[in-house]
C-alpha cells in the first residue's frame, strides 16, 4: 500500500461500503462524492468495494448536442425500469439535462426519474485532478455497480479526448446521429465507426432519417470490406498469417454495428433499439472478439489507474522539488530534459533514468 490510511478511516469506509451494498441510496451518494473528490480513504472504499462490482452492464450514449443523446436516455431509463431493472445514469456531457445544462422543460421531463429510488443520476464536472474525467467516470460507475445498478448509461458529448476515453468503459456504446447530416458524416466517420457498436438516427420523424441510415450502411459496408481487403492483402506475404486472420474472424466474428432508427420523444424503436444493444452484450459475452475487447477495456483501466497511482505518488514524494527545479528553469540555469532527468532519478534513487 502506498499511503497508509488511518484505522478510523478504514472502519470508516468499511461502514460507508456496506451501506452502499445494502443499497443505501445515501450511502451511495456520499461515496460518489468521495471518489470524485479523491477524499476521506475513496481508495479504501473502492477497494472494498470492487469484489461487488462486474455485473453492471454499462452503456455509454454518444453524439453531439442536440442529437436527442438525453431524450432518449431517459427513454432508455424508462425501458429498463419496466423491465426491473435498477439504474445508474452518469452524465459527462456538459450540456446534458443531467448535469444541468437544461432548459427548464427538459429539467422537468427528467423529474420523474430523479424521484424513482432505482434511479441513480450522478453528473460529473469535474476535470481537473491527475487521471482526468475517464478515472472519476470509471470509480463513479464502479460505486454504482456496487450499489445494485444493473444498467449504468454513461452520456458523452461525442467530441475530445476526454470524453473519447469515458466512451471506453462503456460495454456498449450507442452514437446518437440525427438526420441531415450530409458531408459531415464523411468528416467524423472515423472517430464514430471506432467507438460505435449501434447506431441511433434519431428524429427519425424528420426529413432525411433514410438517407442518414443508408450514409451509415455504406460507411459500415465500406469497413468491412477494408478489413477483408487487408487479410487478403497479408495473404501475399504470408499464406499461414492470412489463414489466422480469416480463422479467427470466423470464429471471432467481427462486430458490425446495427443502424436503429428511432423517435425518442414520440417513444418510437427504443425496443428495437435495446434488443441491438443486447445483441451486442451477447456478442461481447460469447464470441472471441468480446473477450479481446473485454482485455482490451481491463488493459486501458488498469494503464489510467496505474499511470494515477504512479503520478501522485511521484508528485507526494517530489514534493518542493519540483518548485524547486522550476524556479532553475526560469533562471535559465538549467533546460526542462536534463531536470526532469533529475527529478525522475531522485525518485528512483540513482538509478538511470
Ligand atoms: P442532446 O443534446 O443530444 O441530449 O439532445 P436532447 O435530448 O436535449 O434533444 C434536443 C432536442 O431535440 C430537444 O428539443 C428534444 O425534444 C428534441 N428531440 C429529441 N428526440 C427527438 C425526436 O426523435 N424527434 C424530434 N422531432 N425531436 C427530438
Amino acid at each position: 500500500m502506498i499511503s497508509e490510511e488511518r484505522p478510523a478511516a478504514s472502519r470508516a469506509q468499511n461502514d460507508l461500503a456496506a451501506r452502499v451494498l445494502a443499497g443505501e441510496m445515501r450511502a451511495a451518494a456520499r461515496a460518489m462524492r468521495l471518489v470524485d473528490d479523491r477524499t476521506g480513504g475513496y481508495l479504501e472504499l473502492l477497494k472494498t468495494l470492487y469484489p461487488h462490482t462486474g455485473r453492471a452492464w454499462i452503456v455509454g450514449i454518444t453524439g453531439m448536442p442536440g442529437a436527442g443523446k438525453s431524450t432518449l436516455t431517459d427513454r432508455l431509463i424508462e425501458h429498463e425500469r419496466k423491465r426491473g431493472r435498477k439504474v445508474g445514469v452518469v452524465a459527462v456531457d456538459p450540456t446534458s439535462p443531467f448535469t444541468g445544462g437544461a432548459i427548464l422543460g427538459d429539467r422537468i421531463r427528467m423529474q420523474r426519474h430523479f424521484l424513482d429510488p432505482d434511479v441513480f443520476i450522478r453528473s460529473l464536472a469535474t476535470r481537473g485532478h491527475l487521471g482526468g474525467l475517464s478515472r472519476s467516470a470509471g470509480d463513479v460507475i464502479r460505486v454504482l455497480d456496487a450499489y445494485g445498478c444493473d444498467t449504468i448509461f454513461v452520456e458523452t458529448v461525442g467530441v475530445g479526448q476526454d470524453e473519447l476515453e469515458v466512451t471506453q468503459l462503456a460495454h456498449t456504446t450507442v452514437v446518437v446521429m440525427p438526420p441531415g447530416m450530409g458531408d459531415d458524416i464523411q468528416a467524423i466517420k472515423a472517430g464514430i465507426l471506432e467507438i460505435a457498436d449501434v447506431f441511433a438516427v434519431n428524429k427519425a420523424d424528420r426529413e432525411g432519417a433514410d438517407s442518414t441510415v443508408r450514409d451509415l450502411e455504406q460507411m459500415v459496408m465500406l469497413t468491412r470490406e477494408t478489413a477483408v481487403a487487408a487479410s487478403s492483402a497479408s495473404s501475399h506475404t504470408n499464406a499461414h498469417a492470412h489463414r489466422v486472420v480469416r480463422e479467427e474472424r470466423v470464429a471471432g466474428g467481427a462486430w458490425e454495428p446495427p443502424i436503429v432508427k428511432t423517435v425518442a420523444v414520440k417513444n418510437e424503436n427504443i425496443a428495437a433499439l435495446f434488443t441491438a444493444c443486447d445483441a451486442h452484450r451477447a456478442h461481447l459475452e460469447t464470441t472471441e472478439d468480446g473477450a479481446r475487447k473485454r482485455e482490451q477495456r481491463a488493459r486501458e483501466e488498469l494503464a489510467t489507474i496505474f499511470r494515477d497511482t504512479l503520478l501522485s505518488e511521484a508528485a507526494r514524494r517530489i514534493g518542493g522539488a519540483q518548485e524547486a527545479a522550476l524556479a532553475q528553469l526560469l533562471r535559465r540555469e538549467n533546460d526542462p530534459y536534463t531536470v526532469s532527468e533529475e527529478l525522475v532519478r531522485s525518485l528512483v534513487g540513482g538509478g538511470s533514468a
